[in-house]
């Protein structure tokens, strides 16, 4: 048989016995890898322990008590004030990407339960537009952080985002000043914040919000940084160590504070948790399921909140 005819077969069978989509190449070990294995392990590369993304919905699964997940804040989305065009006009670019993920901006907010413990919770998406910070995920951000400060609950973000959202402009950096004095006043209530970084969670993100908790966790190989590394070896004109950017570094140099695997998530928040005491919300306050009193700007609401602190009039950003 000529080479031609064993090369048909050859391709044929490989065909056959490998169709579409059944592997793929690992980002972090460049090896072949059964997505089933992939999929069934918490998207996690069973050779390697690289962390792929991991849906949104997925995580809340992971991390929260079956059914305890209330969202706060659903109804906010996203405008255009400044007319913004690049390739594409930001309005069109915007209703795309809320086609194809079904939400309306880079974050999802709420109460939920881990392990028993209530805690205010923030999770980035990244499918949308990068997890890229604009006005709402700023404004969601503080509200829940404010939320947190009234029902004397403990905050946990998970990050991942690749920074601000450049078709918004100055109105994007605002939100790092923003989400920053909402954390600032929650940690002048003495109320604990934790802040878990994804792959990958960068730029203005990492600079506000992400890089203030009191306990910083961080998933393994997350890439971690405020720019890249081209920027960087530019500016100071040296080379830059292998790994520089990523959690098992930036552990060792002190910037997180634990390295904690994906399946053991949950488990390890639940004792962070745990460590905070429990504080009962101030005398005479009851839930507000309809969300009216969280409308309130924090001075007006500020009180209500157990710690004196919190009643300075905060200089918001808006
Ligand atoms: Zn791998």
């Amino acid at each position: 048989m000529s080479w031609t005819n064993w090369r048909k077969k050859l391709s044929l069978r490989t065909k056959k016995e490998v169709p579409d989509g059944l592997f793929l190449t690992c980002e972090g070990c460049q090896k072949m890898i059964y997505k089933k294995h992939k999929e069934e392990g918490m998207e996690v590369c069973p050779e390697c322990d690289y962390h792929f993304y991991l849906p949104i919905q997925k995580r809340l699964e992971m991390l929260l008590d079956p059914g305890s997940f209330e969202e706060r804040f659903a109804d906010i989305g996203p405008t255009d004030p400044l007319r913004f065009v690049d390739r594409e006009p930001y309005e069109t670019r915007l209703k795309k990407v809320q086609a194809q993920t079904g939400t309306k901006d880079a974050i999802l907010v709420g109460i939920g339960s881990i392990q028993g413990r209530k805690a205010a919770l923030g999770l980035m998406d990244f499918r949308f537009m990068g997890g890229s910070m604009g006005s709402v995920v700023g404004e969601k951000i503080t509200r829940i952080t404010e939320c947190a400060l009234e029902r004397l609950m403990p905050l946990v973000i998970l990050s991942a985002s690749g920074g601000a959202r450049m078709q918004e402009g100055a109105l994007s950096l605002m939100q790092m000043a923003k989400t920053s004095c909402a954390l600032a006043r929650l940690s002048e209530a003495g109320i604990l914040y934790v802040s878990v970084l994804t792959n990958p969670t960068t730029a203005g993100v990492l600079a506000s919000f992400a890089g203030l908790g009191d306990i910083i966790i961080a998933e393994p190989k997350a890439l971690i940084g405020f720019t890249g590394p081209r920027v960087i070896k530019e500016t100071i004109k040296q080379d830059l160590p292998p790994g520089f950017q990523r959690s098992e570094f930036l552990l060792e140099h002190g910037l997180i504070d634990m390295i904690v695997h994906r399946r053991d998530l949950r488990e390890r928040l639940g004792q962070v948790l745990q460590f905070c005491p429990e504080r009962p919300a101030s005398p005479g306050r009851e839930e507000d399921p309809s969300g009216r009193h969280e409308a309130l700007p924090l001075w007006q609401r500020a009180g209500e909140t157990a710690h004196a602190s919190a009643t300075v009039p905060p200089q918001v950003v808006k």
